[in-house]
């Protein structure tokens, strides 16, 4: 493992850990003998066997499910699919929303709809899931990794925008990276495990540098920054409806965007370009078969229906392990930033760097499902040789986070009250 420096605040303490009472643990109250015995107490159910996020379907998703298979209508036309995107216009507060087959296509069709072109740089966390990276190559464009800021984990705007004045350059309105020669497309955020980043600072970036934001809130479904919806930010969002998200199609994703030319566009793209006609097959443009099929959407409209009740469920766990977590030595829990709701779609802890594999073999062995965060992607192959700003905060967290037991079911269960 390679040496990077820890990560302080401005007065040289750790960011994360606030109660630290080293010095006074025994050795058989090791942080891995402790962490277990929390998610022991706050999760119901005997010796473990918990998965970090099942899905929950406890609403109408049966009788949707066959009353889309009774209308024939499965596949890509049908009423289920026009409600869906309804529901989630209405919730999130924006204009339109065209549902796709997954996450990562949806996000590919919004950045080339936000005008990324080939060879073009997209900056976008160096920490975050694989799928933000793989659709801006996708794109044939290049990522560009840049740092988190510790209370939030999303991108850092400060340090972003003191990387930007120093490697970027305007031309005619457009931004550069003048050390690769390449055009600047979008910048794109992620909400890291739902909580919302820092998006006064980071709109704040994009109109200075006049850069459209393109927003991945594929883990912040019903997340709030100052009361406005994450998904709603940006010249367009994307969500996922993936199996371990917070609500789910089986898989599933979606565009987001209050501009109606764009909707236009991303809702002609992904239907593979077809103009209208009632017999004619006549098509415009190399198009996408991304549209979501009926079925998935009739599953995601009674998800829709539990999307409040399961949110109040995932942030009542949050709140135990809050509480739980609070005062043991060498363990921070990771809270929403401040100004914001957090659908605390993972639960994560910041242990110490050498804690971490002996926390993770512990839970895992006493049937808590945890894991690290996602290897960061200028390790992987594929993004290795992608342009990066300095990343030290995310290379003290990759080696620090683990998440834990995060299922909207694990207290559905627990109260009587909730159980249908
Ligand atoms: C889940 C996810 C996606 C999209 O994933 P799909 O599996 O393609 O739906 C994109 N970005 C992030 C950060 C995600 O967590």
């Amino acid at each position: 493992m390679e040496t990077v420096p820890p990560v302080t605040d401005s007065a040289g303490r750790d960011p994360f850990v606030r109660t630290r009472r080293g010095g006074s643990m025994k050795a058989e109250n090791s942080v891995e003998k402790l962490i277990t015995a929390v998610l022991g107490a706050v999760l119901p159910g005997e010796g473990g066997g918990t998965a970090l996020h099942e899905p929950l379907f406890r609403g109408r998703e049966k009788e949707y499910l066959l009353q889309c298979i009774d209308s024939t209508f499965v596949s890509s036309v049908g009423g289920f699919v026009d409600r869906f995107e309804a529901m989630l216009a209405d919730y999130i507060g924006v204009k339109s929303v065209v549902a796709v087959v997954n996450g990562t296509c949806a996000l590919q069709v919004a950045l080339e709809i936000s005008g990324v072109r080939e060879n073009d740089e997209v900056i976008l966390p160096a920490m975050t899931f694989v799928a933000t990276a793989n659709a801006v190559s996708h794109c044939g464009a290049v990522p560009h990794f840049a740092d988190c800021e510790p209370g939030t984990l999303g991108i850092d705007p400060g340090k972003l925008s003191g990387y930007l004045s120093r490697i970027s350059v305007t031309r005619e309105g457009e931004c550069f990276n003048r050390i690769t020669g390449r055009r600047i497309g979008a910048v794109v955020p992620m909400h890291v495990f739902g909580h919302p980043g820092d998006m006064d600072g980071l709109t704040d970036l994009c109109d200075r540098y006049g850069l459209p934001m393109v927003e991945d809130a594929a883990e912040s479904l019903g997340s709030l920054y100052r009361g406005r919806h994450a998904g709603s930010f940006g010249r367009c969002a994307v969500l996922s409806f993936n199996g371990n998200k917070t609500v789910t199609t089986g898989g599933g994703g979606a565009v987001l965007t209050d501009d109606p030319e764009l909707a236009a566009r991303a809702r002609h793209l992904t239907t593979t370009a077809k103009v209208p006609h009632r017999w004619e097959y006549f098509h415009d443009a190399p198009g996408y078969n991304y549209r979501m099929p009926n079925l998935n959407a009739a599953l995601g409209c009674a998800q829709l229906e539990m999307l409040d009740r399961i949110i109040e469920s995932k942030r009542r766990l949050a709140k135990r392990y809050g509480s739980a977590f609070a005062d043991l030595p060498g363990v921070a829990f990771f809270t929403e930033p401040e100004h914001a709701r957090s659908n605390y779609w993972l639960n994560a802890l910041i242990v110490d760097r050498e804690a971490r594999d002996r926390v993770l073999s512990a839970t895992n062995k006493a049937g808590y499902m945890t894991r690290p965060v996602w290897r960061l992607m200028h390790r992987l192959p594929m993004h290795a040789h992608c342009p990066r700003m300095d990343l030290s905060v995310a290379e003290d967290l990759e080696h620090r986070l683990i998440n834990i037991p995060s299922g909207p079911g694990i207290l559905f269960d627990a109260t009587g009250e909730e159980t249908a």
